[in-house]
């Protein structure tokens, strides 16, 4: 007997849309997010310390998504980490979370990961000093805090979200000192034409580069940060052009900007830790975002019952996030026998379409093969281990060639990020020393806490009298 037909992890877009349409079915369900408020990253809610705020589209859609999923009267458990999944021997999975400090296990016969995206930035030499965060990183600083990084702030990297941070830098009263594109106007115009399928959002689109132009903020086209320059803290910026790979070049232009403040980063990839421990099959696609869950239209992976909605089974954005929500929820409810079937033809046509957007933003953000030359030996690419590019480059030229040779080697994604934000970067590297596809290089193995637990936690409270002692070994 389990305690839950299904578990949703993740209560973003795709994972809501899921956990309302499971429970208007009937299905007995509970929703887990490690987030204090339901809303994932792009509905992310604001801290309860700011009483008021101008709403914007996004707080608009996160408020409603938030009433809706209380009127469903829906178990939905927030602050709670999942660390652990795994199938038990009644062929149930069973699912470990941390909440409040302790841990948790409950059981279920089909689980729906819609654990979203993480960040990917591409470090240089002083990506990890003071005053340098991710792009997606400082839209949650925007949306939670309604606060900017800095006074003066250089925002630099490619895809919707350089253009987003610089807007919500501006609209919050913040100066950006410039913007630095690794994509071309051409490479906007290509994408503004694929971006016609949602003409509201590429109208928006167009207001913040009207903002942005209003305020004259210089926009280096075509350009890269190639060091970050900082005793203790950034002070300036150097920029560079770089040519059709995304490799500085060294005939371009070259420039130093003052800044106490940079926002970086190079797109988004799958967040597939859940996935990966639940030990389905992924596959890499660039155009996606990297690795992702292999899935079908309805999300279904290839381990049965379990079903992945939302941007860890690609980047689709979240215009199609909520529909991949609701069609998982389907396939699910399908597998778990409970209620009636449905003709989805149109909700899988108007997934499709809504995709079309999120996929030409994400093809702003394809990595391409020189942007990995302008990261210096002195990079720190694992910040939680401090793992320099010399480090990582030593081991693999000696020979480690696997994910997991290079992470025992080094410690290169051992931190508290569980590799999140170093695995993809460390693997870029490996590929221009091994000569290895990204799929012959592979990923690391998954073993759980695939999130950090504190050791309180796991010992709780013992007496040691109650500890057994073994019997003594015969001579
Ligand atoms: C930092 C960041 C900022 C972004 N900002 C924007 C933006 O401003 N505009 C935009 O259009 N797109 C933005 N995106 C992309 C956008 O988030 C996605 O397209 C969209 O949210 C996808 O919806 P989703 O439901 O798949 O993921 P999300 O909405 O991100 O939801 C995933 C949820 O899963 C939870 N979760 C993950 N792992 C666990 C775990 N182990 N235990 C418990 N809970 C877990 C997370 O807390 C999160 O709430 C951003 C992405 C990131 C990473």
């Amino acid at each position: 007997m389990s305690d839950f037909d299904l578990i949703v992890i993740g209560a973003g877009a795709a994972g809501s849309r899921a956990a309302m349409e499971a429970t208007k079915a009937g299905a007995k369900i509970l929703l887990l997010d490690e987030q204090a408020e339901a809303g994932g990253q792009v509905w992310r809610a604001k801290s309860p310390s700011i009483i008021s705020a101008p709403k914007t589209p996004e707080t608009i859609a996160g408020d409603k998504l938030r009433s809706d999923l209380k009127l469903e009267n829906i178990l939905h458990i927030v602050n709670a980490r999942v660390w652990q999944i795994e199938k038990n021997n009644d062929d149930l999975w069973n699912i470990g979370y941390l909440n409040n400090g302790h841990l948790h296990n409950v059981t279920c016969k089909a689980i729906i990961a819609a654990t979203g995206a993480q960040e990917r930035v591409i470090p240089v030499t002083g990506s990890q000093l003071p005053g340098v965060i991710g792009l997606a990183a400082a839209t949650a600083l925007f949306k939670q805090h309604l606060t900017t990084p800095g006074k003066q702030t250089i925002v630099a990297g490619c895809g919707p979200l350089l253009i987003f941070t610089a807007y919500e830098i501006l609209r919050l009263g913040g100066k950006v000192c410039a913007i630095i594109s690794l994509n071309s106007k051409t490479n906007w115009a290509k994408a503004s034409i694929d971006m016609m399928t949602r003409p509201d959002l590429l109208w928006r689109g167009a207001t913040w580069f009207a903002k942005i132009t209003a305020a004259r903020i210089p926009i280096y086209w075509q350009s890269t940060v190639t060091e970050i320059i900082g005793e203790t803290h950034i002070e300036s910026v150097n920029i560079s052009a770089i040519d059709a790979n995304w490799s500085a070049t060294s005939h371009g232009q070259k420039n130093n900007i003052k800044a106490d403040s940079l926002c970086m980063g190079h797109g988004l990839n799958p967040a597939i830790e859940a996935t990966k421990l639940a030990d389905a099959t992924h596959i890499y696609s660039p155009e996606l975002g990297g690795w992702h869950v292999k899935t079908d239209d309805f999300g279904r992976t290839d381990k049965a019952g379990l079903y992945a909605a939302g941007d860890n089974a690609g980047i689709y954005g979240a215009g199609a996030a909520p529909y991949r929500g609701k069609l998982a929820a389907i396939a699910a409810l399908q597998f778990l026998n409970i209620g009636k079937t449905q003709n989805t033809d149109k909700l899988v046509a108007k997934m499709k379409s809504a995709a079309k957007f999120g996929l030409a933003t994400t093809k702003l953000t394809i990595l391409r093969k020189g942007m990995i030359e302008n990261t210096q030996q002195t990079a720190i690419i694992c910040r939680c281990e401090a793992v320099s590019r010399q480090q990582l480059e030593a081991e693999i030229s000696s020979g480690a060639h696997s994910p997991n040779a290079i992470k025992s080697g080094t410690r290169c994604g051992m931190g508290p990020c569980g590799g999140r934000y170093c695995n993809d970067v460390a693997a870029l590297i490996n590929q221009t020393i091994s000569g290895k596809t990204r799929q012959q290089i592979g990923l690391t193995t998954s073993r759980p806490p695939i999130r950090p637990l504190p050791i309180s936690a796991i010992a709780q409270n013992f007496d040691y009298d109650d500890l057994p002692i073994p019997a003594p070994a015969p001579l």
